[in-house]
């Protein structure tokens, strides 16, 4: 049988060190580095204490005991894992109460969970719209809302980000020609920390027969009297919506989430794939995420703190290069990606945590921070005084 085949010489997998060379090159390639003990605002990298300043823990509940608690509890009764998708065998009616707790603080008909943010977006798009559909996306968005879009078949048309003029523009081109058009936008811009204009993209919406799906992942817990997010920061929640969001950021679990409309919720349940054929968000994530949102209610202190906390970072920083931010998501813009991580080590020597963010993630290079709630006055000015300190001198 063997014989059969042709002869080759080529090495199927030799194109890999090149493209890595080529990564390398561009200041592009990326590695990983462990995290000792805990999540809190001070985390132990490499053998050392730093200042956390890497963390989507805005809350600060990731290392909560009584998350920890609640995530030991459900694992001793249901064990670690759901076994199965949720329409088979892997449904738990602590499931159920996570949807029903997640729809009580969006003020939703229903919700419903994912195993993860990115299969949220990807499953939901995808199942909302066709090849015979457009999605209009603010050119900015986070990947998932990206892939799902390529997933979906829809024709997709970007705009330029957070501008209501633009995405005038591309319905006055597109939207005649096709059945279905959805806007979708993150709420808090990951990377960048600006909101997106909610009211305009609702109203261009209402004129124009779109359905408008948020990305909340950075707002869920954060943004809004009772940290229902970006709608409710907006005063928006009475107009129709699908909100997207995550359970990993300022709830401090694992997986994602979707609210909306009964019958919203129904249809995701038939058609996202990637919430039927996946199997069932884990008993101690949806049990640490339940905690989580009965920590939002009983403490609604931890939100002012970190707010508090936000503008206190915002004046430390205050004439540098910052890009505009209305989120504890905090950045320092630079030029060069060469500078940033050089910047991003000189900050780690100095025992602050803080990421580089560069090509192909955003267009420019940065420094991103991102303030939690358990950050203490004196972490803050440490940090500030540091990046002028390091600023003034590149
Ligand atoms: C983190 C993030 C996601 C993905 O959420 P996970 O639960 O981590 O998969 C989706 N969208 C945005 C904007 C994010 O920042």
């Amino acid at each position: 049988m063997h014989d059969s085949l042709p002869a080759r010489h080529n090495d199927p997998y030799d194109w890999l060190p090149p493209a890595l060379e080529t990564i390398r090159r561009a200041h592009w390639h990326r590695s990983v580095q462990p995290l000792q003990g805990r999540p809190g605002p001070r985390v132990h990298l490499n053998g050392r204490t730093q200042i956390n300043f890497a963390s989507n823990d805005y809350l600060g509940l990731a290392g909560d005991e009584r998350l920890v608690q609640a995530a030991i509890a459900a694992t001793q009764e249901f064990g670690t894992g759901s076994t199965g998708s949720r329409l088979l065998s892997g449904h738990r009616e602590l499931h159920r109460e996570l949807e029903r707790a997640l729809a009580e603080l969006k003020q939703t008909d229903d919700a419903i969970v994912f195993s993860s943010g990115y299969l949220a977006n990807l499953g939901t798009i995808a199942a909302l719209v066709g090849p015979r559909d457009l999605i209009l996306s603010d050119q900015y968005n986070h990947s998932s809302l990206q892939a799902g879009a390529r997933l979906s078949g829809a024709t997709l048309v970007s705009y330029r980000h957070g501008d209501p003029a633009d995405l005038t523009a591309r319905l006055q081109e597109h939207r005649d020609r096709a059945r279905r058009c959805l806007i979708a936008t993150d709420s808090v811009f990951s990377m960048d920390g600006d909101l997106c204009p909610l009211p305009d993209i609702l109203e261009l919406a209402d004129a124009w027969d779109c359905m408008v799906a948020i990305d909340d992942a950075h707002a869920t817990g954060i943004l809004g009297t009772t940290g229902a997010g970006c709608a409710e920061h907006f005063g928006c929640r009475d107009r129709p919506l699908i909100q997207i969001g995550t359970l990993s950021k300022a709830l401090g679990s694992l997986g994602g989430y979707v609210a909306g409309s009964a019958a919203l919720v129904d249809f995701l349940r038939n058609r996202a794939s990637s919430w039927i054929y996946t199997t069932a968000l884990s008993p101690a994530d949806a049990a640490a995420a339940l905690a989580a949102l009965y920590v939002l209610r009983a403490e609604p202190q931890r939100r002012d703190r970190l707010w508090q906390n936000t503008a206190c970072l915002a004046r430390e920083l205050h004439g540098l290069d910052m890009l505009p931010s209305e989120s504890p998501i905090r950045c320092i813009r630079l030029a060069r990606a060469e500078t940033a991580l050089a910047l991003a080590r000189d900050l780690q020597a100095a025992g602050i945590f803080a990421p580089a963010i560069r090509p192909p993630t955003v267009p420019t290079s940065r420094i991103r921070l991102s303030v939690m709630a358990t950050h203490t006055p004196e972490q803050i000015s440490q940090a500030g005084t540091l990046l002028r300190k390091l600023c003034a001198g590149s």
